[in-house]
């Protein structure tokens, strides 16, 4: 088993990876940042590592070759790298097995082709999952494009072959504005990944966003541990969470989950993993995308499960077979997560910053709050908005709801703004009540408050 584990990585995932380990007996190193050098993810480490100062204009946990220094000074076994960050680096899990280090996710050449949606398309071809219309190869020129755009037909959309965080994409509805947006595409694709490939898909107007956990060890075992519905999104982003979804028949469900343990065996997959798919409103799936890393929702997956994500990741990097079969996977109740941001809905969702005053989390049985912040954090604008997840758990669906809206209630934060008024208008509207919500709910049915 791993004794040891670097988390290379702030914020609540920090916390949440330091959590686990610390129960499995791991000990635990965290990064100190020049940038938030009181950060409370350092009080849940053993030990603190400040982050020698370099000349470098990259954040800390982007730079591969001094994490790798720092594990190999500290003699550690892992390098957790959480979400985010180095989480999706082909280069970084390379570098790591070159030196020995265990990098807790799946074998480089698996995070490259999956990194990749049109390789990670290509492969889901392969394993016979469904993919939406349009081609897996790149459109370089404006004549490609056209001939992609008459098999799809419009709207279509235009992708960053290395997009993420739901950005590189754009909808075209009329051929008229295809060109334009070509060029638009690839330079943004270049600028924010260092890659101007992008790929033609067709565009679903109403679809809902639902992924299927995946897990696999190094032994040929692959299961599932059910799916979760992510299609309440601004701007291509997620923003509350559940599993199961209520779109999902145990049918559509077993069939969902075949093709994502497909894909998994396709590429030989290990570790933890999630194949996202869209579903359209006649019960068509198609594969999306594959993330190799744990997700920021993986907790209302760990609700209903009653597994522990974070361990399964350090079990299997350990070598060690997977602890459970399918037939014990035991799907109960049902969970909701709202992401809490520090930014301000009633002005355009600006990021808020500051330093917070006084902060009640909500508690209770079924409550569960994964946070990187306490009373006296300040909020900077160095880093991302999320600053903690409430997940509840209800036996039913119905309760969920109810238990995350008094969740909501009972959490007071005062110093900055969050996005607590917004998730609660969500979860008060009666589509998202009554589950036939799908990812254009909230520029539609919330237009007013976005
Ligand atoms: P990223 O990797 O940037 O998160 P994804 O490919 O996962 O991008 O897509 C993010 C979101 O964008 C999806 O959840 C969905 O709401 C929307 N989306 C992506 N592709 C399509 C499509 N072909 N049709 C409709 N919506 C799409």
């Amino acid at each position: 088993m791993i004794q040891s584990v670097l988390i290379a990585n702030r914020g609540e995932i920090a916390v949440r990876i330091s959590q686990t380990a610390k129960r499995m007996g791991i000990v635990t190193y965290g990064i100190r940042s020049s940038k938030e050098p009181k950060a409370y993810y350092l009080s849940e480490v053993d030990h603190i590592i400040d982050f020698p100062e370099n000349s470098s204009t990259q954040p800390e946990f982007l730079q591969i070759d001094e994490l790798i220094q720092i594990a190999l000074n500290n003699k550690v076994d892992a390098i957790h790298p959480g979400y985010g960050y180095l989480s999706e680096n082909a280069e970084m899990a390379r570098k790591c097995h070159e030196r020995e280090i265990i990098f807790i996710g799946p074998d480089a050449s698996i995070i490259q082709k999956m990194g990749d949606k049109l390789t990670a398309k290509a492969c889901a071809i392969d394993a016979g999952v469904p993919v939406l219309g349009g081609s897996s190869k790149p459109a370089e020129t404006f004549a490609e494009a056209c001939e992609m755009a008459k098999q799809t037909g419009y709207p279509l959309i235009i992708k960053a072959a290395a997009g993420g965080g739901g950005r590189g994409m754009r909808i075209v509805y009329d051929q008229e504005d295809l060109e334009t947006n070509l060029k638009l595409a690839s330079s943004e694709a270049d600028r924010a990944f260092g890659n101007a490939t992008v790929f033609i898909e067709k565009y679903l107007e109403s679809p809902k966003h639902i992924e299927i956990q995946i897990v696999a060890d190094n032994f040929g075992n692959v299961i599932h541990l059910g799916e979760r519905e992510c299609s309440v999104q601004r701007k291509h982003q997620k923003v509350i969470e559940e599993a199961p979804s209520s779109a999902l028949n145990s049918a559509l469900r077993e069939k969902m989950t075949n093709s994502a343990i497909a894909l998994a065996r396709e590429v030989n997959y290990t570790s933890l993993g999630t194949v996202e798919f869209l579903l359209d409103e006649d019960g068509s799936y198609y594969f999306m995308e594959m993330n190799t890393r744990i997700q920021v929702e993986h907790p209302v997956t760990e609700l209903i499960t009653g597994i522990d994500l974070v361990e399964l990741q350090f079990h299997i990097a350990s070598g060690l077979p997977l602890p459970i079969t399918q037939p014990e996977v035991d799907l109960n109740g049902w969970a909701i997560e709202c992401r809490i941001n520090a930014e301000d809905p009633q002005s355009n969702f600006v990021p808020s910053t500051g330093s917070i005053r006084r902060l009640r989390f909500p508690a209770g049985n079924d409550i569960r709050v994964d946070s990187g912040i306490i009373a006296g954090s300040e909020v900077t604008p160095w880093f991302d908005s999320m600053l903690a997840k409430i997940i509840v758990y209800g036996t039913n669906r119905k309760q969920a709801i109810e238990r995350a809206m008094q969740a909501l209630r009972d959490f007071h934060i005062s110093g900055i703004k969050t996005s607590v008024p917004f998730c609660k208008a969500v979860i008060m509207h009666d589509k998202f009540r009554n589950g036939s919500y799908n990812t254009a709910f909230i520029e539609k049915d919330l237009k007013e408050m976005v």
